[in-house]
């Protein structure tokens, strides 16, 4: 008899938390459109996998009816185990060949105008995946040339200058979320490090200052306000071009309890806080997401940038 296979076995003997009912600023109505439909039929027929299913996001309605879909490469297998992240762990396939031109062929025909592309991480590969990024970004430039990349990635942890390949591949936007404040790393991202992620934002921008660096943090997870504000002064000093800033929901009752929910006030203090520290673009509501409104937000980087620009010169 097969054994269904556990989608998160290293949380398998926590102990089960209580998910408290969601307020009502975060509650979200279903949106079952055509284009909803359309969206979720070319990723089964690309065979692609997507954060947004993956991660159980609540915006998934809203952004796939708009043909949004954050496409998410390297297989769905991902060899962390974060407590927060309902993503399955264990161990990955191998790396498939043909997804950077499925890909690149998806986003042709959603006829889009940005895209974000996030994976898996990888620690079994010794360039944690960086080539696979950089051809992604390759083959989605090559048959989409008016299309802008985003990618969010791995911390690419003790690999080295394998980075490198995903920053001379020249992301338009090169996003690596924190997640959270370095206290809770141990609890939140047990297999990464704080000073290692803000480091990788540091090192893509010095490498490429052309592209835009973004990162994005969760709330709700045990953090304080004062927290949040060293972790946007470390995200400045790293050069760090955009922020986001969500509201933390916790997928099952193994995973990270939820501390509190912070209220829509407390977001508009977070996004006043954030630009006040200098960053050109910041998104901080309950249901920001990396990569929700990610097309509009680019624009508005843009322009921002421009506008600074022109400022100094
Ligand atoms: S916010 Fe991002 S992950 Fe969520 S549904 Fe939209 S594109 Fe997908």
């Amino acid at each position: 008899m097969n054994v269904p296979r556990l989608r998160h076995p290293e949380k398998a003997k926590k102990v089960d938390s209580v998910i408290p009912r969601k307020p009502k600023w975060i509650r979200k109505k279903k949106i079952d459109s055509p284009e909803y439909y359309e969206t979720r039929r070319l990723m089964r027929d690309h065979n692609l996998t997507t954060v947004c299913e993956e991660a159980a996001c609540p915006n998934i309605g809203e952004c796939w009816s708009k043909q949004h879909a954050t496409m998410m490469i390297m297989g769905e297998v991902c060899t962390r185990g974060c407590s927060f992240c309902n993503v399955a762990t264990g161990r990955p396939d191998q790396l498939d060949v043909f997804e950077p031109g499925r890909v690149a062929q998806a986003v042709k025909k959603l006829a889009l105008r940005h895209v974000v592309i996030t994976s898996v991480d990888r620690d079994d590969l010794q360039d944690g995946g960086a080539e696979h990024i950089a051809q992604t970004i390759r083959a989605v430039r090559h048959h989409n040339p008016g299309t802008t990349v985003e990618v969010l990635t791995p911390d690419f942890l003790g690999k080295g200058d394998a980075p490198h390949a995903v920053f001379e591949a020249a992301p338009d936007v090169f996003n690596h979320n924190l997640e959270t404040v370095p206290h809770l790393y141990p609890r939140v991202r047990p297999g990464a490090r704080y000073y290692t992620s803000l480091r990788l934002l540091d090192d893509a921008k010095r490498a490429n200052p052309g592209l835009f660096t973004k990162s994005g943090l969760m709330v709700g997870l045990g953090e304080t306000m004062n927290d949040v504000r060293q972790v946007m002064d470390d995200l400045r000093a790293a050069q760090v071009d955009f922020l986001t800033v969500g509201q933390y929901l916790q997928p099952t009752p193994k995973h990270h309890p939820i501390d509190r929910f912070w209220t829509p006030e407390e977001f508009a203090q977070l996004e006043s806080i954030a630009r006040a520290k200098g960053f050109l673009h910041v998104s901080a509501t309950p249901l920001t997401r990396s990569s929700f409104h990610a097309d509009a937000d680019f624009q508005q980087l843009k322009a921002a940038r421009e506008a600074q620009l022109s400022r100094t010169s």
